[in-house]
């Protein structure tokens, strides 16, 4: 197969593969030259460069934020102990979040989530950071978390949660910085 492309290729160099483009230039030139024609002009006609490779844009990178981890319970020192909020003041580095009434953790939630979100936009060429690396560590602290993004240069920063309400309540909240 190789060889068969490398003769291919190859072949703009003798006079036969040249032939029908020269034919024009035979024509102007007219009378007694077109043997010798060929070999001068088509090479650099058209077989030469017809790949300029056009680099691949970069994956944007997307950061998900399962909120909570399944070792803040046990770690109420590490979790509570205060971090810069982002607008001057604090807040406990992170919390245990909630659970269903039949048990369902939230960081367990938020951790399967966000696995199945990764799987997805991984098919879809996105590049995925994550702000933990399980669902039984530690934090880490939501101000950790919230830079990750500036650090990675992420396009965009998902934060999941699963927050409680009172039964039957729906719907959504979006927090914004103030
Ligand atoms: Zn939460």
């Amino acid at each position: 197969m190789t060889t068969a492309l490398l003769l291919a290729g190859c072949g703009g160099d003798p006079s036969p593969a040249a032939a029908p483009s020269t034919t024009t230039t035979a024509r102007t030139t007219s009378s007694a030259v077109p043997p010798t024609t060929p070999p001068t002009t088509p090479a650099p006609t058209t077989t030469e460069a017809p790949a300029p490779t056009t680099p691949a844009a970069p994956a944007p990178v997307v950061v998900l934020d399962p909120g909570h981890n399944g070792g803040n319970a046990a770690a109420p020192g590490v979790i509570g102990a205060p971090v810069p909020d982002g607008t001057g003041g604090t807040k406990p580095c992170n919390t245990t979040g909630t659970s269903t009434d039949a048990g369902y953790a939230e960081h367990a939630f938020t951790w399967d989530t966000a696995l199945r979100v990764r799987d997805l936009l991984v098919a879809a060429g996105v590049q995925i950071v994550l702000t933990r690396d399980d669902d039984t560590g530690v934090g880490p602290c939501v101000d950790v978390r919230g830079q990750l993004g500036a650090q990675v240069g992420a396009a965009a920063f998902v934060g999941i949660h699963g927050d409680g309400a009172a039964a039957g309540s729906r719907g959504f909240h979006v927090p914004a910085p103030s």
